[in-house]
């Protein structure tokens, strides 16, 4: 199985394989890797899987991708990346919490948050992927990955990569822009081959210049020859990042029927907190496969560029205010993996997909064609939730349901029970909630997003305040990772500028 690149670069000689596509990261005309052909699986073969183990039913998705990797290799590293790291076996169980509402909890891996979900997953095919492309002698340099965070990306991916062979990993995250307990997380993390540094300024300034070091051509010719280093990307605009997640929806798909929730064949809607639009783009590659999802429901908070744009056709940033919200995560302006869905709904069309781009990055807004536009409003509802609405929600679901759900989780919830109908609904749960307490806190206690804690409260650190709220909620537990977190060493305290020549000069300092 080959990859196209959305942007319609790739000439017939260059031949992408899962591999390569991952190894490279973004497609050489600057535009985003997908793959030539989506595979089919009948009902059967989707129902089935629920008879497997998950790492077992991810291997088997991986070779109907058509991963040049051998089945045996395959199911090897799947095995490594879903065992026991996740706490617990299904390794991504669902909850049903009220009628026809079943959420599907992502946040069981080692930094209790989706993230590793993909990022436990991908360092593993990534080395296998180099380890391939140096026997093939296509590859002698080291890679050093860069990543642009706005919190919960950032951790996973220093987890999942370090102390790999031949690779590091650099993070960049929002000064100020992230919780207390994911900085802590970033800035603890052990391993030889990682650097983390905050950036002045909000997530789209760290993301913008990550990918300004990416295209800067003499920069990357410097890293080739002075230090025998090639960049590459874990993001989730890396196609490594989203089949994984891919996996997790036709296997989601499969336990509701097992689980006597969802007749077989049955249509489902499914509901996901979006950010970059990795989440809910690996539900639509996965209604590709053939899983029965009705309505993709794309939920945002207070930043809702995706709701108009679903709504309207406009893609819109020009006028818009970046908010920092309790579900940072979902911070976004740019929603980067919309490229890919944009190109797979105008017909693979990558000249076209390339001048909205170009709009984009000129005009700050572009406009899709009336076609590409029913498209996406056949597919995809849009809504947004309030700050205040995600606190409601949180707290009503504790009160009815004795479910705790963390911000990102609440907005997917709230939106989802606007829209549901008659369908099933599979809301994606992203994170668990004691990775941001402090509004779990706000939440439980009806204070207002932003307001002041009382002051007992604002002194105590994110693990006192978690183990609070454990006790307030009939002791909730609390993941180990995040529950130990404030007796490990702080390795990591520079800043820099959000600017093309601080990222730059960052990892130039890193390899020094
Ligand atoms: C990354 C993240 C999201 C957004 O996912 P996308 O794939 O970027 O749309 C939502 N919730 C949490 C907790 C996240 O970490």
């Amino acid at each position: 199985m080959l990859y196209l690149d959305t942007r319609g670069r790739i000439s017939e000689a260059d031949d992408y394989s899962f591999t390569k596509a991952i190894v490279e990261g973004i497609a050489p005309g600057g535009g985003l890797f997908v793959p030539q052909e989506v595979p089919h699986l009948t009902i059967d073969e989707i129902c089935d899987l629920a008879a497997l183990p998950y790492a077992q039913r991810a291997a088997l998705i991986y070779e109907r991708f058509g991963v040049d990797l051998p089945k045996e290799r395959i199911r090897e590293l799947m095995e490594a990346s879903y065992g026991d790291n996740f706490d617990d076996p299904a390794i991504c169980p669902i909850a049903n919490v009220g009628d026809g509402m079943h959420v599907l909890e992502l946040w069981h891996g080692p930094t209790s948050a989706f993230k590793d979900m993909a990022l436990q997953c991908l360092p593993q095919f990534f080395s296998a992927a180099i380890g391939e492309l140096r026997k093939k002698g296509e590859a002698k340099e080291d890679i050093l990955i860069l990543v642009a965070t706005s919190g919960d990306t950032g951790k996973a991916a220093l987890e999942g990569f370090a102390d790999r062979e031949h690779i590091s990993i650099i993070v960049f995250f929002p000064a100020g822009g992230v919780s207390d307990m994911q900085r802590l997380q970033m800035v603890t993390q052990r391993g030889d081959n990682v650097g983390v540094w905050g950036v002045h300024g909000n997530f789209d300034d760290c993301q913008t210049n990550v990918k300004f070091a990416f295209n800067d051509v003499a920069f990357n010719e410097r890293l080739a020859s002075e230090f025998n280093i090639k960049l590459s990307s874990a993001n989730s605009i890396n196609w490594g990042r989203l089949l994984p997640q891919v996996c997790y929806y036709v296997s989601a798909y499969a336990c509701l029927v097992a689980q006597g929730s969802v007749a077989k064949g049955e249509p489902i809607d499914v509901c996901v907190p979006t950010g970059n639009f990795g989440n809910i783009l690996a539900a639509y590659y996965a209604k590709c496969m053939g899983t029965p999802i009705a309505r993709l429901v794309c939920a945002s908070n207070e930043n809702n560029v995706l709701t108009d744009f679903i709504n309207s056709g406009i893609y819109d940033i020009s006028k818009r205010e970046f908010k920092l919200t309790p579900s940072p995560s979902m911070d976004i302006l740019v929603s980067s993996n919309l490229e890919r869905q944009l190109f797979e709904l105008c017909g693979r069309d990558g000249e076209r997909v390339k001048g909205w781009m170009d709009d984009l990055k000129r005009d700050k807004r572009f406009v899709v064609d009336d076609v590409t536009r029913e498209r996406i409003q056949e597919l995809y509802v849009g809504d947004w939730v309030t700050d205040d609405d995600c606190f409601a929600s949180i707290r009503e679901v504790w009160r009815e349901h004795g479910y705790l759900m963390d911000p990102h989780t609440a907005v997917a919830w709230t939106v989802a029970q606007r829209c549901k109908g008659e369908r099933p609904m599979l809301v994606a749960s992203t994170a668990h909630w004691a990775k941001f307490g402090v509004n779990v806190f706000r939440a439980l206690q009806e204070i207002p997003a932003g307001a002041p804690l009382p002051p007992e409260v604002a002194q105590m650190s994110g693990i006192r305040l978690n183990e609070l709220i454990s006790k307030m909620t009939c002791c909730q537990r609390i993941p180990a990772g995040l529950a130990n977190l404030d007796k490990m060493e702080v390795r990591f305290t520079q800043e820099t500028e959000g600017t093309p020549d601080g990222i730059e000069g960052s990892v130039l300092g890193f390899l020094e």
